[in-house]
């Protein structure tokens, strides 16, 4: 399934559409949202949704089948990391 990007809080820095190795996006410049062109051409690969520096302005939806096999990265989304996780990693303890 195609990604989704929310346009409340995409800063249209265009960071996806350059990310993307299938050119799925359609990108009008800096301040513009990109569109989801090329829906069918996603491959699930998550660059898009990783270097995204907005927490929640794009997310991907892993068809069925990939989402029995998908397990969260612990680093590849820090923005949205448990206080708990930080505190572990700052050498804090729980
Ligand atoms: S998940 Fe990968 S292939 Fe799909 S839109 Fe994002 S960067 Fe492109
Ligand atoms: S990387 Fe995130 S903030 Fe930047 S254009 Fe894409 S969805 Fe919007």
């Amino acid at each position: 399934m195609p990604p989704v990007i929310y346009a409340d809080k995409c800063t249209g820095c265009g960071i996806c559409y350059k990310e993307c190795p299938l050119d799925v996006f359609r990108w009008e410049g800096p301040g513009r949202a990109p569109t989801v062109a090329y829906p069918d051409e996603c491959w699930h690969c998550g660059a898009c949704m990783v270097d995204c520096p907005i927490p929640g302005a794009i997310d991907i939806r892993l068809p069925l089948p990939l989402m029995i096999l998908h397990v969260e990265s612990p680093t590849a989304r820090p923005s949205v990391e448990s206080p708990e996780a930080i505190q572990v990693r700052a050498g804090g303890g729980m």
